[in-house]
């Protein structure tokens, strides 16, 4: 059976906290190697590719869209992460079955 992602995420609904970010990644040393490299991990790992590389170098990410599966906690949540949480009750992804 093959599973199309990106139709399965086409109708999945989120519920965006516009007034508070569940994710936030730090602002300090974002010039160095070393961030960039842990960005790196990010871009690969996150499964609806959140993380994104600019064709300038810089960096995106936007949390709406988030699927909370956890991967850029556990990767990075100790060194380019400032801010890791569940989105409040009733805000985040919208979980189906099927
Ligand atoms: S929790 Fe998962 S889906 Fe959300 S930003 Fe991190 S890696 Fe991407």
């Amino acid at each position: 059976m093959k599973v199309n992602v990106e139709e399965k995420l086409g109708v999945t609904k989120f519920n965006v906290d516009e007034e508070n970010a569940h994710i936030v990644l730090k602002k300090e040393g974002q010039d160095t190697p070393e961030y960039r490299k842990e960005f790196e991990k990010l871009v690969i790992a996150c499964p609806v590719n959140l993380y994104k590389i600019n064709d300038d170098g810089s960096y995106r990410f936007d949390y709406a869209g988030c699927v909370e599966c956890g991967a850029c906690r556990v990767l990075c949540g100790h060194t380019i992460l400032e801010k890791w949480e569940y989105p409040k009750g009733t805000f985040g992804v919208e979980f189906r079955y099927g």
